[in-house]
């Protein structure tokens, strides 16, 4: 099947789409008119033919649903752990939402909005996933399967994910469509070679991470008699303090499983001011967590929550205590990246499979719907010269984009099953894994 072919011819929409959607930036739960520009673009494209399955998934978001007619997808479905799937099917995840930054690309097309701009290039994610179910869908005649495609909003918040998922609509119109199979996603990845595909196996590729606020509230006093108030800054320090150890607590048990050592950055303690005639009553301090399991970062979070509490009780001080942008680690299994290595031999233009050793040292919110469905997420090289994710000065490269869109087809026809002897060697793969215990989280 000549799919890049099919690409190419539809670059130049491809790439309009891209910087329609790069001038307009929405953040986080507000992507309606980003929404709106790719379920026009798709159903342009298609003459009317693929429309929405649901729409306001999680808010903002778009589900479609791409049925292939072909005769092969009479194979058994590629191994779907805990998944339940019923059909050979597949979800492909792109993200909606741009960051509440200022632009200084300079590009023609540059955002339009003051304070808004897609600075980690969910332009182009958006874009390669709405030419890719375009092409199945015109194509459905050659491949067999179900492919759905889900515009996802507030990935940059670790909340769109979740709002999907808590969407008890979608979720029962999915069921009712057959299930989820597998989930993949891609991120684009600056300063690796254009078209690299980097997959890591079995494991963390994206850690897990929250932010934790916690505030403890005592009474402010003249400075001169500070035993008429109760001031927190003694508390907070020793939090800080136990918070800043509480990796080194952990890393053994990491490095037992071959994982990286969780982090505690210390992102802000805030007490008292510059008056020093002031005791001051208030204070809170903020701390980021981070660990290659969702698990390890929900212990670390519990600790400081349970300390904090200890703390402000014996010194009469009044607790509180927020997560902040709390991402699951995403974690890819075995066969959903032999699927992806799979995938990428077909791609005429990926220049070389990178077996990543490390994870990816942010988050992403992919990870709840990896550990929902099964699934991988994996990064594609966007160029050497490209500055750093969230620079304002970020511009996806639309030089990946057609090598984005014909790889996002390929995983689609590998996941379902639609070349011959691959189901066999996914099916054996997953029960190897299955075999293996029980996912970790
Ligand atoms: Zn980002
Ligand atoms: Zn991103």
């Amino acid at each position: 099947m000549p799919w890049a072919g099919r690409v190419s011819s539809l670059l130049p929409r491809m790439t309009a789409l891209r910087h329609r959607i790069h001038r307009a930036p929405e953040i986080a739960h507000e992507e309606r008119q980003t929404a709106a520009a790719v379920a026009a673009w798709i159903c342009d494209n298609t003459a009317g033919g693929l429309l929405p399955l649901a729409e306001d998934v999680g808010g903002t978001g778009l589900l479609f649903r791409v049925q292939g007619e072909g005769g092969r997808n009479t194979r058994q479905p590629v191994g779907s752990p805990g998944a339940g799937a019923t059909v050979p099917s597949v979800l492909l995840r792109a993200d909606l939402d741009g960051l509440p930054l200022f632009e200084k690309s300079g590009v023609p097309y540059a955002s339009e909005t003051p304070g808004r701009h897609h600075a980690c290039g969910h332009d182009g994610h958006s874009s390669m996933l709405a030419a890719a179910l375009t092409l199945l869908h015109m194509h459905r005649d050659e491949w067999g399967g179900v492919v759905y495609g889900l515009f996802q909003p507030a990935e940059e918040t670790g909340t769109g994910a979740l709002a999907v998922l808590a969407d008890s609509a979608a979720m029962a119109t999915l069921q009712q469509a057959g299930g989820v199979g597998r989930a993949f996603s891609f991120h684009n990845i600056p300063q690796r070679p254009l078209g690299q595909v980097m997959v890591r196996s079995a494991g963390t590729v994206a850690r897990a991470s929250t932010g934790l606020r916690v505030t403890l509230r005592g009474v402010q006093s003249h400075a001169a008699m500070p035993w008429e108030g109760n001031n927190p800054t003694l508390a907070l320090a020793s939090l800080a303090s136990l918070a800043a150890g509480l990796p080194r607590r952990h890393a053994a048990t990491a490095k037992s499983r071959g994982e990286e050592p969780p982090l505690c950055t210390l992102v802000h303690l805030n007490v008292g001011t510059r008056d020093y005639g002031i005791s001051p009553g208030v204070g809170d301090l903020g701390v980021t967590l981070r660990a290659c399991r969702t698990t390890t970062v929900d212990t670390m979070a519990a600790e400081i929550e349970t300390a904090a509490q200890a703390v402000a009780q014996s010194q009469g001080l009044q607790y509180e205590a927020e997560r902040i942008d709390y991402f699951c680690a995403a974690i890819n299994d075995a066969a959903s990246t032999a699927i992806v290595l799979d995938a990428a031999t077909r791609v005429s233009r990926v220049p070389a499979v990178e077996m990543m050793q490390q994870p990816f040292s942010w988050s992403e919110d992919f990870g709840a719907l990896a550990s929902r469905w099964g699934g991988a997420l994996v990064g594609i090289g966007g160029g050497l010269q490209l500055p750093v994710l969230h620079h304002e000065t970020y511009d996806f490269p639309d030089e990946l984009t057609p090598i984005g869109t014909e790889l996002w087809v390929q995983v689609a026809l590998c996941a379902t099953g639609n070349y011959a002897g691959d189901a066999a060697r996914w099916a054996a793969q997953t029960t190897q894994e299955l075999g293996a215990g029980p996912a970790i989280s």
